[in-house]
């Protein structure tokens, strides 16, 4: 990466407005301790029965696999840009799945339009995966499904799910406060859709299971993707919002934290001028101030808002002369862009000079396109590093010392640098010592995770119809 010192030949006012940028988005060691700490007190916080801010959701998942599950199951997951509905079969061999998968695009005006569309649009979709796949619909068993459903939800039961609040830019009314199944399996009914729906799903919940099918030193699955998020298993003795249900203390389940939540009350958390604003016009302001500042819908506005700004308000005055109407469009500019910008492996920035132009039609002279990449690498490398604060939170919380870590979503497996950043500030916060050799393992690592929401979701169906079978809720 860049430092200040390549910054030679730059103009006085343009590298003041890098240094204050840098200013801006820096989260030196300390910070990040302090956060981590906070984030600690949050996550108890979250389980305690007056609550936090952090939701700290029950799943109802209550063991992890043993890589003997077995059977066929559907899997939906309804994210943040494509719906995908799988089929799994998990095989009598150990830790081994076949999959079968077809995927959906989520029209953009099915997220902020009616609920019922929403459900009738999946209910096509399901409709439509069985019938290529099992051909006569009409003598089917109902076949049991795991719905991944990506949002905060309250659940009293698996098969239920009382959405809390939209995240993610959607925003569909009369949907909060309500239970999605009833909605979901009204339209299966209207569709004579041959499926049951077993288990309602966190994707983070889901790739934790999915990974610990495959790996057992898996304790912890995030979500660094469109949304942010991480779910791991805690005892329910540890739990006190449960306490009333009288579960021996030593009875696992799954914990989604729905972490998007840490710090709305803006207690720790560096925020800039830009953060204020996106938050401001964003669909739900007050909400997800962690997720805002770290997943992938918002990076590239975090951008954007720095380029307008620096146009608009700063003595610098970039890209003067220029028409800058197609960078005035609001969430324009996807976490891809900065990926790009960030991968951009000539000397001169010739990429993102093109980038610019096609995307933007605007012309960045030499120093602008230093002050874009540098912009680039503060946004990527502020979101890897909060990231890192909720991932050593938990591994305090439980007391793990060595682990492993499942990780997913487009911004942890495309963002470059995101898996480096993320470790070497795990390394700063949890106080590792340098590695004398490259190769060795870190004690806590953050791998590429197994398929959450189409394995995970399989495991989470077949552990579900299993307790069910044995009697226990
Ligand atoms: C949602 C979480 C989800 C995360 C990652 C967040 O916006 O609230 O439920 O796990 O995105 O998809
Ligand atoms: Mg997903």
């Amino acid at each position: 990466t860049m430092d200040t010192g390549s910054y030679v030949d730059v103009p006085k006012d343009l590298l003041k407005e890098i240094e204050r940028l840098e200013q801006l988005f820096s989260t030196d060691t300390a910070k990040l301790k302090q956060i981590t700490e906070h984030f600690v007190k949050e996550l108890e916080k979250g389980l305690s029965v007056q609550g936090g801010s952090i939701p700290m959701n029950p799943t109802w998942v209550m063991s992890f696999p043993t890589g003997y599950e077995t059977g066929t199951y559907l899997a939906l997951d309804m994210g943040g840009t494509n719906l995908r509905v799988c089929q799994i079969t998990l095989t009598e061999q150990k830790s081994e799945f076949d999959i079968i998968q077809s995927k959906y695009r989520l029209p953009e005006e099915l997220k902020t339009g009616e609920a019922d569309d929403l459900f009738e649009y999946i209910a096509d979709c399901l409709m439509q995966f069985i019938e290529t796949h099992h051909g006569d619909t009409g003598r089917l068993e109902k076949l049991p499904l795991g719905f991944t459903f990506s949002y905060p939800a309250t659940q009293n039961y698996i098969d239920e799910g009382i959405l809390q609040r939209w995240t993610k830019g959607f925003d569909i009314p009369g949907v909060e406060g309500h239970n999605v199944v009833p909605m979901f399996e009204a339209a299966l009914a209207r569709r004579g859709v041959p499926i049951k729906l077993t288990a309602l799903i966190n994707d983070t919940t889901g790739t934790l299971i999915a990974s610990a099918y495959t790996d057992t030193k898996m304790k912890i699955g995030c979500i660094f993707g469109t949304g942010c998020n991480a779910a791991y298993m805690e005892d329910c003795g540890s739990i006190p919002k449960l306490a009333h249900l009288g579960l021996p203390p030593d009875t696992p389940m799954a914990i989604n934290c729905e972490w998007g939540a840490f710090d709305n009350e803006h207690k720790v958390l560096p925020r800039t001028p830009y953060d204020i604003i996106i938050d401001k016009d964003s669909p739900r302001p007050g909400q997800q101030a962690f997720e805002k500042m770290i997943a992938g819908l918002y990076l590239g506005e975090i951008f954007r808002q720095i380029m307008v700004d620096l146009h608009d308000n700063h003595d610098v005055h970039i890209f003067e002369g220029q028409d800058i109407s197609a960078l005035r469009k609001a969430y324009s500019l996807d976490s891809s862009f900065l990926s790009a910008i960030e991968e951009d492996p000539f000397e001169n920035l010739s990429e993102t000079a093109d980038l610019f132009q096609t995307k933007l039609g605007i012309h960045p002279n030499t120093h602008e396109l230093e002050l874009i990449r540098r912009t680039a690498e503060l946004i990527g490398t502020r979101a890897a590093r909060l990231s890192a604060c909720g991932v050593a939170a938990i591994s305090k919380k439980k007391g793990y010392t060595s682990c492993h870590v499942g990780a997913d979503g487009s911004v942890f497996n495309k963002y470059p640098h995101f898996k480096a950043r993320g470790a070497q500030a795990l390394r700063e916060i949890l106080d590792w010592p340098e590695k004398t050799d490259p190769k060795e393992e870190d004690p806590i690592e953050i791998l590429a995770a197994e398929d959450g929401s189409g394995v995970g979701a399989a495991l989470i169906a077949a552990l579900t119809l299993e307790r069910v079978k044995k009697g226990n809720m």
